[in-house]
């Protein structure tokens, strides 16, 4: 199975799309933002360390996540390939995932750059909260449960938002995405890995367009 990095700003859908893959094909979704967020939440040293930089919407060092990813890559082997869900973000951090997958010996197969217009992005993070005990992602008005406070897919009462989807930490991220991880869009195009789908299309249809980039893989 093909494993591949999920490319687009925040709010771009990298982590719906991702768990619909896990879902659907058995892949496993490396997503360092859920990491990060468990390292914060389980209050270890390196999730004391990263929290405020998290909350206010800033990258955290390279090597902490490009740590994070190694570890995960080299003591589990997965069959169904894997997602790379908001990893890497820097120039610095694709070319040790490079590295990493050589090391290894997996290929990577396919980058996937969701497309999205700046203006809605906005409205699709503030107002966003996920189920604390399964994940699934809502939305206030695009998306809501249909029970209010319970989870559609478990059943489950904890509902979460995020401390950085918030106005003033979603402008840091989008700068720190034009800055520091859009230049991988050319990267990933140079080496002829590179694929664009569209994000503003209906949920499915985002879906249908990578699972045929994955198929082609
Ligand atoms: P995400 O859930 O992917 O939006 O990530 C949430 C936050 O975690 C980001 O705003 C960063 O502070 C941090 N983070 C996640 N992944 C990375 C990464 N690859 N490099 C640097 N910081 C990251």
């Amino acid at each position: 199975m093909p494993n591949i990095i999920l490319l687009g700003p925040p709010g771009a859908g990298k982590g719906t799309q991702a768990k619909r893959l896990v879902d659907e094909r058995g892949m496993v979704q490396l997503s360092t933002g859920d990491m990060l967020r468990e390292a914060k939440t389980s209050g270890t040293e390196m999730g004391r360390r990263v929290a405020d930089v998290m909350d206010k919407g800033h990258l955290v060092t390279d090597d902490i996540v490009i740590g994070l990813i190694e570890e995960r890559l080299v003591n589990e082997h997965a069959a169904g390939g894997y997602i790379f869900d908001g990893f890497p973000r820097t120039l610095t951090q694709a070319d040790a995932l490079g590295e990493l997958m050589a090391r290894i010996g997996q290929p990577l197969d396919a980058v996937v750059e969701i497309k999205v217009d700046d203006e809605v992005l906005k409205d699709r993070i503030v107002g966003r909260y996920t189920c604390g005990t399964c994940g699934a992602v809502y939305h206030d008005t695009n998306r809501p449960t249909k029970v209010a406070g319970t989870c559609d897919a478990c059943g489950g009462h904890d509902m979460k938002r995020r401390a950085d989807d918030t106005e003033e930490a979603l402008r840091t991220r989008m700068l720190a995405y034009y800055r520091d991880t859009s230049p991988l869009i050319g990267y990933y195009y140079a080496k002829h890995q590179l694929s664009s789908v569209d994000g503003l299309a209906e949920m499915d249809a985002v879906g249908a367009a990578i699972s045929s980039v994955l198929d082609k893989a």
